[in-house]
């Protein structure tokens, strides 16, 4: 088992980091929990918002980074809706998630870890999310990790699955098979390119007064 101390600085860089990544003020939670009672998955897996964000200034950055929370948040807002601070801690965790990857950490669901990855690739070469090339991507991740653990049903399993929810997508009108751009797609290739130019620099985090 992991054995964390507190340390100030490393808890103060960290959670500075990851407050002006998010562009959240976390420094404000006063740990009323009105975040935690609304919380849609909470309960189902027994960790909440307020106490991510006591994790982070803390800085206790592995258990904040290998958290159930970061992963199966389900970006609903309803956190941020009722803190009377106006923090979105949906905004904390999707940070947490790309802090986890950049730092090459096992993800806690794999699965998420695929969708997030097809989503960023595609949105930063198109512009935008295409269904197909979306559904592909991350099929082929999700199916290369069962067939290199020689796992065939479940390959099967998940091709059956998926055939019958583009025939049902498909049917409703909700999937488009051609490939759509987006018009400002070069913007949002520069602007990607851009923060991970800033990332590799290392920008010093700036302290709050
Ligand atoms: S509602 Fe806001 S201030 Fe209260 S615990 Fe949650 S994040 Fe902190
Ligand atoms: S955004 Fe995430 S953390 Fe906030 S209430 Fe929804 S599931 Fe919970």
């Amino acid at each position: 088992m992991d054995v964390w101390t507190y340390d100030p600085k490393e808890a103060r860089q960290f959670a500075v980091e990851v407050m002006e990544r998010s562009n959240q003020n976390i420094f404000a939670c006063y740990q009323c929990r009105r975040c935690a009672s609304g919380c849609t998955v909470g309960e189902e897996i027994g960790f909440t918002p307020d106490r991510l964000i006591r994790m982070v200034i803390t800085g206790n950055r592995k258990a904040a980074l290998e958290n159930a929370l970061v992963w199966q948040c389900v970006s609903c807002y309803t956190c941020g809706t009722r803190c009377p601070n106006d923090i979105q801690a949906g905004r904390v965790t999707e940070t947490l998630k790309k802090m986890s990857r950049e730092d090459n950490l096992v993800p806690m669901s794999p699965t998420i870890a695929y969708f997030h990855d097809s989503f960023v690739t595609g949105c930063t070469r198109w512009g935008r999310v295409n269904e197909i090339q979306f559904m592909g991507a991350y099929e082929m991740k999700h199916m290369a990790k069962n067939l290199v653990s020689l796992n065939f049903k479940a390959v099967w399993k998940e091709v059956r699955q998926q055939t019958l929810l583009m025939g049902a997508m498909l049917k409703q009108r909700r999937l488009h098979l051609k490939l759509q751009t987006a018009k400002g797609r070069n913007e949002v290739r520069s602007f990607y390119k851009l923060a991970m130019e800033k990332k590799k620099k290392g920008r010093p985090p700036t302290l709050p007064r």
